[in-house]
């Protein structure tokens, strides 16, 4: 099954979000959503919207769809604003908490929107957004750039359709391409040795935590590694787990 994502563009209808200059939030939103359901879509993901037009629906309403519709991930796009214009700048990305996947989402597309240009404002906390609350599946509310910044305006206009596949490289650089999840599994290589006596210290000091490791030689290596794993989330939860443990990690995956 492919992955399937809910895009949100922020408010809508009598709701213009925030307003600068004639500009409105919720315009900047709609398009930038639109170009990038097409661009997931021709990945493979499975891409439903909550609005495809200027219509109004109440946060709560938004996040009871994307409940209903059973999808995967649900990603709000929205343009911030600050009290004074041209005063503060970038991008940002708000999640329930900074855990999971839904964390690494939101780092990665902050990441891929800084190569636009864009300043990097970093992950915050919104445990009280309605979007981010109510949704059952890992939820994102990106932020990107400010609508009352002459130079995030600038930015977001030159750089439309590179903005929008940014996104998409972000959530592809979390999810993989939906099209080969299918068949994959995915392992978790915790380290390599040649020396067999390294690779079983790791191996029993991972054992002891818990963690359900195991030994593959081949060509000389002793590969201490975790898994299968069957989907994505599985595999990158582990991977997170083992990094605050202080491990280095890397997914492999295979078909
Ligand atoms: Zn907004």
């Amino acid at each position: 099954m492919p992955i399937s994502i809910m895009l949100d563009a922020g408010h809508g209808g009598f709701d213009p979000g925030a307003v600068y200059n004639g500009r409105q939030e919720k315009d900047d939103a709609l398009n930038l959503v639109l170009l990038l359901g097409e661009i997931l879509q021709q990945r493979g993901f499975d891409v439903e919207y909550t609005r495809t037009t200027d219509i109004y629906e109440s946060p709560f309403e938004k996040a009871m769809e994307a409940n209903a519709a059973g999808v995967d991930y649900f990603i709000s796009i929205h343009r911030n604003s600050f009290p004074t214009p041209n005063t503060a700048e970038g991008v940002e990305s708000l999640v329930f908490n900074k855990s999971g996947i839904k964390y690494e989402l939101a780092e990665n597309i902050n990441a891929r929107l800084e190569n636009i240009g864009f300043e990097n404002l970093g992950v915050k906390e919104r445990p009280n957004l309605v979007v981010l609350k109510r949704t059952r599946m890992p939820s994102v509310l990106v932020e990107v750039g400010f609508i009352n910044s002459d130079s995030d305006n600038m930015l977001f206009d030159k750089n439309f359709e590179a903005i929008a596949a940014a996104i998409a490289d972000g959530i592809s650089d979390t999810l993989g391409s939906s099209t080969s999840m299918q068949s994959m599994t995915y392992e978790i290589q915790v380290g390599a040795f040649r020396n067999e006596l390294y690779a079983n210290r790791l191996l029993q000091e991972l054992l002891r935590q818990d963690y359900p490791a195991r030994i593959e030689d081949s060509d000389g290596y002793y590969r201490v590694r975790i898994g299968m794993f069957h989907n994505l989330d599985d595999a990158t939860q582990m991977e997170q787990q083992l990094r605050r443990s202080g491990y280095q990690t890397l997914v492999l995956s295979a078909e």
